[in-house]
């Protein structure tokens, strides 16, 4: 798998920092769980905040924040993200808790369109969902009011800005406006996490959208 969209610095030091809403801590936990390059990010960073805290008063830290981000990083006590088991079609292991070992055991509702969702059970301030779309077929055109993650589980999409493929994410926020298609040829499931309702242009979407929490 070639990974070309990664996590932001600031989403892994705040996954670190054990500060993102459940919704979030998922989506880059899976990334991580699929992701070498920013596995190995993870790690430096949550080094970097060890040295900082060793060196205490007589390093020169502008950045109290960050310090005490830092010191939220040592201390929360998550177990390491293991590097990933090679497997056959099954989920990454941080989302097996949420849904169960794979796409053929996952309660779908249909949105509309073909496409069909699952809403994950996380705690309030975020949501997450696992999208599946069938190949060709298209999410109605929308903008953010806040946060999206998008990790790619498998297939493809692609949207205004690029094309994500297998491991990718992509990360969306108010300034993004997007119509993502599915790649033809095979059927694309993605994890979606949002901290705030999409911005739908069309009006068939936003009559909808309380009834599917998007
Ligand atoms: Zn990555
Ligand atoms: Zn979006």
């Amino acid at each position: 798998m070639t990974i070309r969209h990664h996590l932001s610095d600031n989403l892994l030091m705040a996954y670190a920092a054990g500060t993102l809403p459940e919704a979030f801590d998922l989506v880059v936990a899976t990334h991580v769980s699929l992701c070498d390059e920013c596995r190995a990010r993870l790690g430096a960073l949550e080094a970097v905040g060890g040295a900082v805290l060793e060196e205490g008063p007589r390093c020169a830290v502008a950045d109290d924040s960050l310090a005490a981000t830092l010191q939220r990083a040592r201390s929360r006590g998550k177990e390491p993200i293991p590097a990933p088991v090679p497997r056959v079609g099954g989920f990454p292991e941080p989302l097996r808790g949420y849904v169960g070992g794979d796409v053929a055991g996952v309660r779908w509702r249909a949105i509309g369109g073909g496409v069909r969702q699952t809403i994950l059970p996380t705690a309030r301030g975020a949501s997450a969902r696992l999208l599946h779309i069938p190949a060709g077929a298209r999410l109605p055109d929308h903008g953010h009011r806040g946060l999206e993650l998008t990790q790619v589980l498998r297939g493809a999409f692609r949207d205004e800005d690029d094309r994500f493929g297998p491991g990718d994410i992509e990360i969306a926020s108010e300034d993004t406006q997007h119509t993502p298609v599915a790649e033809p040829g095979e059927d694309c499931v993605c994890l979606i996490a949002t901290d705030a309702p999409l911005r739908f242009t069309t009006m068939l979407p936003r009559i909808a959208q309380p009834f599917f929490r998007i």
